[in-house]
């Protein structure tokens, strides 16, 4: 055995396909200082059990973009290594049995268009062409991804290692590591069996193991194994080479070819956990014990629609263990809880297909310190609190793999592992008929039934089952009043003496306004994208209060804590325990709240903009004159034991003005009307403000500094490669989701990032970035005609810049 070198600038643990790739990326990158450190053998994990199925399209446009990278990747490994890898393009086929099920795979057909990546439907006759072993009896339709393939996962994983070796990596197979050394928050050594390595970065791809590699530096990779399973048979005759990869969801299966046969898999309803109290020590080039009475089900399905798996003979049953995570995607990044400490792990039985490019925006996140793009769906900070008990994530994770092929319906909530973290208000919303959703293990009143209603939803493509009771809940703002419980709001207080200075720093808007002053800011990167999209509330000279989104309370303080300048008196302390919040939103919250305070609540002293220290019902809290809704209105922050009795006064002074319980849902149609942006789907990294039209918000014109000016000067000088628009279609048979495509003069020019139905303005809303190279302003969105491609159909559609709705002219505005 070599010897270990004593330090290296960066240590990649395990070596299966992800850290192999990671390995290949960063030596690529010119990136030689790098130790990849594998326990046992390469791929000995579970790289080597793989099926090796390889699809592409994903539910994000990046998610999509990395697995296109990892196909042409594979396109060129062989060549390029010398080392073969069973990589074939023989394209992937995906069968629809019912008609919900049709109505999905064509908006998928339609996503794929709105990604680039070409998508096929076709009748049930021309995929028996294509797979002839099949029956399609029940299909009523199917599509064919053309560049979708399949490889032999253990030769791809044996080729990065190679190109890692020959662009100067080190690989060192038998050195297991068995802990890390941090200072001051920052890894800086990894221990091994064999001795100390010194080392500025660290890269978790230890597969199933991560979670337990993770622990040794204090840091949460949320995931679990499970079992998995699939057959490998005996040739079987007239199946053709190329024959392609067949997703089969309402037969819950999956087939390609293999030496003359068939492998086949399927994510059973009740799947089973691995390794709950642990992973046996020695488990390498292991399987587990096939489980023929678990397959069984999988079979029985099976059989009809392959007859020939009735007399073919079955080589062997693989049970192999895999990581899963609780919402079904991988996790990439940076650990909050410590620095140049990388997590590249948990890759739900796709890792095969997701290894090239995952592994290539990891390296580039570990060499550059930022991600190549927005990776928000695989972000390890889309984590919380829940995520830090196992036994949580295991049950969410159960869940998420028997829900694999099962219809992923618009607005689909999880089931496991709830209720979790609940408003003081909870059971009494509850008890008002109040349907819940969950973020972040957090409890939502999504929307409120009536005594009519079953306080159940039920799902469609088309109109929802809480489609009527949202549209009530949303007139009640528009036309009285609302009241929403928006407790998990993350919030948090920055205080010291350089606060002011430090925010001025991260905030592209202007903080430095007196006390008792709001502030709607994006925090950016350094190329100018958005990271945060949140409030900033001066309560006093050296006290900001921030509050931002549910699902971003990770993700932000992170941003926060990493980019206060080095040496400030500035103080970060998260508060969202601390306050419960109700919002009073409509032009009637004025009256409502005057009715419960003895302090001014007139336009004069109390205008927008503005935060106060009022006192409602005994408790002392903080008013944030602000909306998201679109119409007067207050977020009440008060102290977490004030709720029930502030509650209590609002609603009984509410009365008289035809007060609602309202939720999340209405927040969303009557936000889409009034064209705040949403951060994760309108704005994210990779938009500036400029792009999403937020330029209004952004300091430009102040000589303040601040994270990511110089991208936005440097972009304000040249024309917008894309443009932030809305679109409103008339059809009230058309039902926008997002992720339609756009097209201007007939060209594809974008896709919608959010939608939904305007219950005020009475059409379908969407927006979307209208995209051209050689430039996109307000003349040129609005000078176009144009579609939207709905689930392969195109309709017609308005363009709109300025938003639908005018809360002081009470109507639409265009
Ligand atoms: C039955 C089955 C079928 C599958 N089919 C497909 C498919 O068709 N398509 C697809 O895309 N994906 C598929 N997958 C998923 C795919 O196999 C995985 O996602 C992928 O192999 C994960 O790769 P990895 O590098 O993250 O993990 P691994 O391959 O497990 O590599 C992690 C490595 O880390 C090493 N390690 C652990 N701890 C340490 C330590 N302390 N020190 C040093 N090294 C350590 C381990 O020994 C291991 O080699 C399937 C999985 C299973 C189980």
């Amino acid at each position: 055995m070599a010897d270990l070198p004593g330090s290296a600038k960066i240590v990649i643990v395990g070596g299966g396909i992800v850290g192999c790739s990671v390995a290949y990326h960063l030596g690529r990158m010119g990136l030689t200082d790098v130790l990849l450190l594998e326990r046992k053998k390469l791929t000995s994990g579970t790289t080597f059990h793989a099926a090796g199925l390889v699809g592409q399209l994903r539910t994000s446009a990046n998610i999509t973009q990395l697995l296109g990278y990892s196909v042409a990747l594979y396109d060129r490994l062989e060549a390029e290594t010398g080392q073969a890898t069973g990589w074939k393009r023989n394209g992937g086929l995906r069968l629809a049995c019912n008609p919900d099920r049709w109505i999905e795979v064509r908006r998928q057909a339609t996503t794929a268009h709105s990604f680039g990546l070409e998508m096929h439907l076709l009748t049930p006759r021309e995929a028996q062409d294509l797979w002839p072993a099949m029956n399609v009896d029940d299909v009523v339709g199917a599509a064919f991804l053309p560049t979708d393939g399949q490889a032999n996962p253990s030769d791809i994983a044996m080729a990065l290692a190679r190109g890692a070796r020959m662009a100067g990596v080190t690989i060192a197979e038998d050195v297991a590591v068995t802990g890390f050394e941090i200072e001051h928050g920052r890894v800086c050594a990894v221990l091994t069996q064999r001795g100390r390595i010194a080392c500025d970065k660290v890269v978790n791809c230890a597969g199933q193991w991560a979670r337990e590699v993770g622990r040794q530096a204090g840091v949460n990779v949320p995931l679990v194994s499970m079992q998995h399973q699939y057959i490998v048979t005996e040739r079987i005759d007239g199946l053709p080479a190329n024959l392609p990869t067949l997703r089969d969801p309402d037969r819950l299966t999956y087939y390609k070819e293999e030496v003359g046969g068939l492998v086949m898999g399927g994510y059973e309803p009740d799947p089973l956990d691995w390794a709950v109290d642990g992973i046996p020590e020695g488990f390498h080039w292991t399987l587990l014990d096939a489980d023929w009475d678990h397959f069984q089900p999988i079979m029985e399905l099976a059989l009809p629609r392959v007859p020939a798996l009735q007399t073919a003979g079955i080589r062997q049953l693989i049970n192999g263990p895999e990581s899963f995570t609780p919402d079904g995607s991988f996790i990439l990044g940076e650990a909050p809880e410590c620095r140049g400490f990388y997590v590249g792990a948990g890759f739900n039985a796709y890792g095969i297909a997701a290894g090239g490019g995952a592994g290539m925006a990891l390296a580039e996140w570990v060499a550059r310190g930022e991600p190549p793009m927005d990776l928000w769906p695989v972000d390890i900070r889309r984590f919380g609190r829940p995520h830090a008990d196992v036994d949580w994530v295991r049950r969410r994770t159960r869940e998420a793999y028997a829900r694999h092929y099962t219809m992923a319906w618009p607005g689909e909530e999880a089931e496991a592992g709830r209720p979790l973290r609940r408003s003081p208000l909870y059971d009494k919303l509850k008890m008002r008929s109040g349907v819940f959703g969950e973020k972040l293990g957090w409890e939502r009143p999504n929307w409120f039934a009536s005594p009519l209603e079953e306080t159940i939803d039920t799902y469609s493509f088309g109109r929802p089952g809480w489609f009527e009771a949202v549209g009530r809940e949303h007139e009640a703002v528009r036309e009285r009043v609302g009241l929403f419980d928006q407790t998990s709001f993350a919030k948090f207080l920055v205080v010291g003496r350089d606060a002011e200075a430090a925010l001025s720093w991260i905030c592209a808007n202007d903080v430095t306004k007196p006390p008792g002053c709001l502030t709607y800011t994006q925090m950016l990167n350094a190329r100018g994208g958005i990271e945060c999209d949140l409030t900033v509330a001066r309560l006093a000279e050296d006290r900001f209060y921030i509050v931002t989104g549910t699902g971003f309370a990770t993700h932000d303080l992170d941003w926060i804590a990493r980019n206060l300048p080095e040496g400030v008196d500035t103080h970060l302390i998260d508060m969202t325990s601390a306050h419960a919040v109700l919002s009073l939103m409509g032009p009637r919250a004025r009256d409502v709240l005057a009715c419960v305070t003895r302090d001014d609540v007139s336009n004069g002293t109390f205008p927008f903009g503005q935060c106060r220290r009022i006192v409602i019902a005994g408790a002392p809290l903080w008013a944030l004159r602000v909306t998201y809704v679109g119409e007067l209105g207050w977020e009440l922050h008060l102290p977490t034991e004030s709720a029930h009795a502030v509650y209590a006064a609002l609603l009984a002074a509410g009365r008289e003005h035809g007060i609602a319980d309202c939720g999340y849902r209405a927040i969303e149609s009557l936000r889409l009307e009034k064209g705040y942006r949403a951060w994760g789907s309108d704005i994210g990294p990779d938009h500036s403000p400029l792009v999403a039209g937020l330029g209004w918000a952004v300091k430009l014109r102040k000589n303040q500094p601040f994270l990511g000016r110089e991208a936005l000067v440097a972009q304000a000088a040249a024309p917008l490669p894309r443009l932030l628009a809305g679109f409103t279609v008339d059809d009230p048979d058309v039902v926008l989701l997002g992720r339609e495509t756009i097209y201007r003069d007939g060209r594809r020019c974008g896709w919608l990032s959010s939608a939904g139905w305007g219950y005020s303005v009475k059409c379908n809303i969407g927006y979307g970035y209208v995209r051209d190279p050689a430039g996109v302003d307000a003349d040129y969105v609005m000078s176009g005609a144009y579609e939207l491609e709905v689930a392969g159909q195109r309709v017609p559609a308005k363009p709109f810049l300025k938003p639908l709705w005018d809360p002081e002219m009470r109507r639409i505005k265009v």
